[in-house]
Formats: C-alpha cells, sequence, structure tokens
C-alpha cells in the first residue's frame, strides 16, 4: 500500500516542522494552518482512521491526548482553550488517512452550535464569527437577488444606472420646419440673430401669434383619457408639410415650444404622473407618464400619429420623464421629438 504523507515525515522522507518526537507519537506544524497555533498529533503507528483504532491502540489515543494539552501548555494556549479533531473519512473532512489529531487554538474557535459544526470539522479556523458573517452576507445576498428579481419584473421599475439621454437643443432651424413663417414676440430677436432670412415679424403675425398661443392654455383635467385628450392637430393655417426625421430627438425653450404648438402640426404629450395631469395640464396633452411608458407602447404606437411633430414635456428640469417617453418613440422610429425642457413649472409661470 502506499505510504501517506505522514509515513514519509516520519521516516524523514520529506521534511516537516516537528514540535515533539517519541517512540510512539510525532507532532508537526500543519502545513496550511487554520489557526495561530495548528498542530499535528499523529501517531506513527499506521492507524487509517477513527473506525480503525483497536483494542490495542486505546493507551496511544490517550496518550495523542496527553500530548495535545503538553503542547497546548508549550504553546501558551492551554488557559485560554483550545480544539482537538480528529476527522473521518470523506464526510469527516480527512484528506490524510493516518490518524491524527489537530490542536487548534490562539484564537476564540467559538462554539460547536449546528452552524459552526461544518466550519469546525472541515476548516478548523472558522469561528462563531466568521460563521455569522457568512450567514449575514448569504442573507444579504438573497435579498438583493430578491429585490433585482422584484424592480425587473415591477413596471415601475427603478432604473439602476441613471441613463443618459440624447440632451442636443434645437435650433431655430430645427423649428422653422414645421411652423408657418412667424415667429412669438420673444423669439423674435433670437430669431432674427441667428437667422437673418426669416421675415420681420407683423403686427398681424403677432396677434395671431397672441392668440394661437391662447388656445394652448394650461386647464383642469375632468375625465378625459389620454388619447380621447390629445387633439394633437391644431397647427394654424400655412404649417409646413410635414418632413420626418426618425429619431430625432431635441430638446426646445418655451419660446420654440410656443411656436411649435401654434404653427406645426402636432402631437402634445404630458409625460407626467396621471395624478399630476389630473391637476392640470397643457390644453390639447395627451398623457404617457414617463416612469410607466414600457408597459404603454402598444398604446403609444396606436394613439401617435407617425405624420406629426410630437411634442413632450414633464415637470422642467432634467426632464427624465419626458426623455423616456421620447426614447420609446425614438426606438420605434418616430421624429422630430420636441421636449420642452421649462415643462409645467415654466408653462404655468409664464401663462399667469
Ligand atoms: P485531515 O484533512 O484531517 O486529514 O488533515 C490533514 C492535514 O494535514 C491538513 O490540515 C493538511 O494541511 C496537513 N498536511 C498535509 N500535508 C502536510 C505536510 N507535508 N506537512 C504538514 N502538514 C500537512
Amino acid at each position: 500500500m502506499q505510504q501517506t504523507i505522514f509515513q514519509r515525515i516520519i521516516t524523514r522522507e520529506i521534511p516537516a516542522a516537528i514540535e515533539y518526537e517519541d517512540e510512539e507519537i510525532i507532532v508537526i506544524r500543519d502545513i496550511a494552518p487554520s489557526a495561530p497555533v495548528h498542530l499535528l498529533i499523529i501517531p506513527k503507528r499506521v492507524i487509517p482512521t477513527i473506525n480503525d483504532i483497536a483494542e490495542e491502540d486505546v493507551q496511544l489515543v490517550g496518550k495523542i491526548h496527553c500530548i495535545a494539552a503538553n503542547m497546548a501548555r508549550k504553546f501558551g494556549i492551554a488557559e485560554q482553550g483550545y480544539r482537538l479533531v480528529t476527522n473521518c473519512n470523506d464526510y469527516g473532512g480527512q484528506t490524510v488517512f493516518h490518524l491524527h489529531t489537530h490542536l487548534l487554538g490562539g484564537e476564540p474557535l467559538g462554539r460547536m452550535n449546528s452552524s459552526s459544526v461544518t466550519h469546525a470539522t472541515t476548516t478548523p479556523s472558522r469561528s462563531i464569527t466568521s460563521t455569522a458573517v457568512f450567514d449575514v452576507a448569504v442573507f444579504v445576498l438573497v435579498a438583493i437577488g430578491l429585490a433585482i428579481g422584484f424592480n425587473a419584473m415591477n413596471p415601475k421599475a427603478i432604473a439602476w444606472i441613471k441613463p443618459e439621454f440624447e440632451r442636443q437643443l434645437a435650433t431655430q432651424n430645427d423649428i422653422n420646419k414645421y411652423v408657418q413663417n412667424t415667429a412669438s414676440p420673444t423669439t423674435q430677436t433670437q430669431q432674427q440673430a441667428q437667422q437673418p432670412q426669416v421675415q420681420p415679424t407683423t403686427d398681424t403675425a403677432r396677434k395671431t401669434t397672441t392668440l394661437a398661443v391662447n388656445t394652448a392654455t394650461a386647464t383642469t383635467a375632468q375625465s378625459t383619457t389620454a388619447a380621447q385628450n390629445a387633439t394633437s392637430t391644431q397647427p394654424a393655417a400655412a404649417a409646413p408639410a410635414f418632413t420626418p426625421e426618425p429619431g430625432v430627438v431635441r430638446e426646445i425653450s418655451y419660446d420654440m415650444f410656443v411656436r411649435l404648438l401654434e404653427g406645426s402640426k402636432h402631437y402634445l404629450i404630458d409625460a407626467r404622473s396621471a395624478e399630476k395631469f389630473a391637476q392640470g395640464h397643457i390644453n390639447g396633452a395627451a398623457n404617457y407618464f414617463g416612469g410607466e411608458v414600457q408597459s404603454r407602447i402598444p398604446d403609444l404606437l396606436s394613439n401617435v400619429p407617425r405624420d406629426r411633430v410630437v411634442l413632450i414635456y414633464c415637470d422642467g428640469g432634467e426632464c427624465e420623464l419626458s426623455h423616456h417617453v421620447a426614447d420609446v418613440l425614438k426606438q420605434f422610429g418616430y421624429g422630430p421629438i420636441f421636449i420642452y425642457t421649462g415643462g409645467w413649472a415654466e408653462w404655468t409661470s409664464k401663462r399667469k
């Protein structure tokens, strides 16, 4: 039969850190210590496992314990305490089939309760503390897993990473493509500066502007559904022919928004929550809450016309809700889509 590693250590075929030796027993330091003090007390007689201990070995096995106590005293761990472990066969975690007893000490090893027994026998140095940490870690990981799963299935899912939206400002040129050739009073100077070719605003046009804008006033919703509420086609008389720009999303100012509202063929979307929408919204808007837009894609696709500019607003500021809606529409080839960044906050302050 092939010799075990301990037999080869006993015969000095293999070196080891020997701490004690007599004619019957040898004590070596464990090559992979699981505690500050980790010794192996090995009888020289070949006894593969505890199961093989015979009548004539009883005294020898008793001697292992006496030597263990002596070694504990020698290493200064006797008073604090230590652990003796003898593994047996596969389930016991035995790897060297030559009877030996582990002497472990030099740190608190914890109690041998049900959860620590496994660790104490297979990896003797694991204390109750590390067991508890392990249990807590498992619990936290399971909780995180459940949270991720729940979030993934939830239509109101929280985005783990704040999405980066395309935030490109529209130019007056972008707007001019879709509106009749008029300018609101506040955009006039800006337009003239950027686009000398634009006709100066006339008094008549200015009056038309004011009138048209007044049709898009803030309103309090009564009992309208989103689709019913969307009027979407109230361009002023001569809105230019619509040229689709699939996937184009631009952010717009109040003045641009007003120009598009009054002079373009458009579909207006309020991306705020249904509650906020019910409290008040821009006349003619349909409500598609940006936080739940993924669950309303079929609804969106059947209601939002493809031959109109899409205007979206929410509370204003970062406009994440509007961008969520815009992103979905963009994926389905809609465009141009204009996001009014002033949103409801600016709209209501300007319309007072
Ligand atoms: P067991 O798993 O209970 O059979 O324990 C065997 C122990 O022997 C392990 O803790 C090993 O780290 C240790 N061991 C294996 N080879 C050597 C070696 N050459 N010198 C010292 N300890 C060893």
